[in-house]
């Protein structure tokens, strides 16, 4: 066996860690009847559009299994943060309504409202 030296797992890692079982097709190995099966685990991920399969070395399985997991997280937290940043820029920038006026405008002040609203929801 080739020696690797010492690989550093990265912070985050897109992909999903998964164990895949099967059978080698030799006809006297110990998987032939389909009880004790080969298995590797694989670092799944998508390249290009295409399903890929990263075989993972013993030692290196549980960091792959966190990087993936941080990235699952932070990815979450993103899409959260911009989701909530999306929702308050739509909120400050959609028409505010005067009663009195029965003026509908964008929030900031134009000829007619020389102040800006300083209630929201009016
Ligand atoms: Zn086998």
């Amino acid at each position: 066996m080739p020696t690797r030296g010492a690989v550093q797992v990265p912070k985050t890692l897109r992909g999903t860690v998964v164990t895949h079982r099967r059978r080698c097709g030799k006809p006297n190995c110990r998987c032939a009847d389909g009880e004790l099966l080969h298995e590797r685990v694989v670092l799944r991920y998508s390249e290009a559009g295409k399903t890929r399969f990263l075989t993972l070395p013993e030692d290196l399985i549980e960091p792959v299994r966190r990087a993936t997991g941080r990235y699952r997280r932070e990815r979450t937290r993103l899409e959260q943060e911009a989701n909530a940043g999306l929702s308050a820029l739509v909120a400050s920038l959609a028409p505010t309504r005067h009663l009195t006026s029965g003026c509908a405008h964008m929030a900031w002040p134009h000829r007619d409202h020389l102040i800006w609203p300083r209630r929201r929801g009016l």
